[in-house]
């Protein structure tokens, strides 16, 4: 079988199948040989692995993953996409295309059925028009998975793998630690990609945690972060006023048995320092 990933293979398929890109459903699809078996690799596909695959465009990446794991489930939103997998994916047995909108699914359903007995793992290239739901949703549904391996712009990859409490942490960083430990692992340029994006892009990995390193309240820490960094600028009593609705003396007092600074920024405050303010708000119920 001819390269998939070599880009006049995937001009041919997508002529012959009458394929145009859609940019609403964020189709840039992978032409860089190298990538896809990098990545694959990196997601932990490999024998006695179940891979959640989020939109597979073609199949470039499902290719990859297939010859690795034991079976790949890949869910597409696009269904005009299904014939050219049906065509790509041909010499496997091991891979299944679900059509459904993957912030749709039941996913831990899913997985209950389609991998029994074996250890899962997500790996995407992901629609980037839906970068952050996405990810919530796969940490937020406690997905029996060990590790996320994601495509996603440069800038949101930055930001989701910064260390939480420096300058480029935002609440997406914050939310991602209480699920997961990031890494970031290689970046991908523009050119890439089929048709070519405005940004480069980046894989990130998210090693899922077995349990949150914080002791709170999921809800209240939540509602913290939210607030926090409403307006990640201003002092720390300021935003929650505005973010949780509370007075400023209730803010003072909430922040010193804390033990959180009045002044400091969202930013600089670790996971400990969000939930230390996360039980103060809930009186020390975690639930
Ligand atoms: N994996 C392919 C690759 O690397 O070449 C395609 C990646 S492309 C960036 C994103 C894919 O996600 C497209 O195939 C698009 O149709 C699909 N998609 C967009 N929104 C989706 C959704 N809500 N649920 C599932 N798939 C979606």
């Amino acid at each position: 079988m001819k390269r998939l990933s070599d880009i006049g293979t995937i001009r041919d398929i997508l002529s012959r199948h009458g394929f145009t890109f859609s940019k609403a459903l964020g189709q840039n699809f992978l032409v860089n040989p190298s990538v896809c078996p990098r990545m694959a690799e990196a997601s932990g596909a490999s024998a006695g692995v179940g891979v959640l695959e989020i939109g597979p465009g073609i199949g470039v990446l499902t290719n990859e993953l297939c010859q690795l794991a034991d079976k790949v489930v890949a869910v597409e939103l696009d269904k005009r996409l299904l014939p050219v997998l049906d065509e790509t994916l041909a010499e496997y047995d091991n891979v299944k295309i679900i059509r459904a909108d993957v912030l749709e699914l039941d996913l831990n359903r899913l997985i209950a059925e389609e991998f029994p007995g074996l250890r899962v793992v997500v790996c995407a290239n992901l629609p980037y028009y839906i970068t952050s739901p996405v990810i919530m949703k796969l940490l937020e549904d406690r997905l029996p998975v060990q590790a996320i391996t994601v495509m996603v712009q440069k800038e949101a990859a930055q930001r989701i793998c910064a260390p939480v409490g420096s300058r480029e942490s935002g609440a997406v960083t914050v939310s991602v630690n209480y699920y997961a430990e990031p890494h970031l692992l290689f970046g991908v340029s523009a050119g890439s990609f089929m048709p070519a994006p405005k940004v480069d892009s980046a894989v990130i990995r998210l090693e899922v945690l077995p349990q949150p390193p914080v002791q709170c309240s999921e809800a209240a820490f939540f509602r913290v972060v939210k607030a926090a960094f409403l307006q990640r600028r201003k002092v720390i009593a300021n935003s929650l006023s505005a973010g949780l609705g509370l007075d400023k003396a209730a803010v003072a007092d909430l922040l010193t048995r804390a033990g959180v600074p009045q002044n400091a920024r969202a930013e600089q405050l670790t996971l400990d320092d969000f939930a230390s303010i996360a039980n103060q708000l809930t009186g020390g119920q975690h639930e």
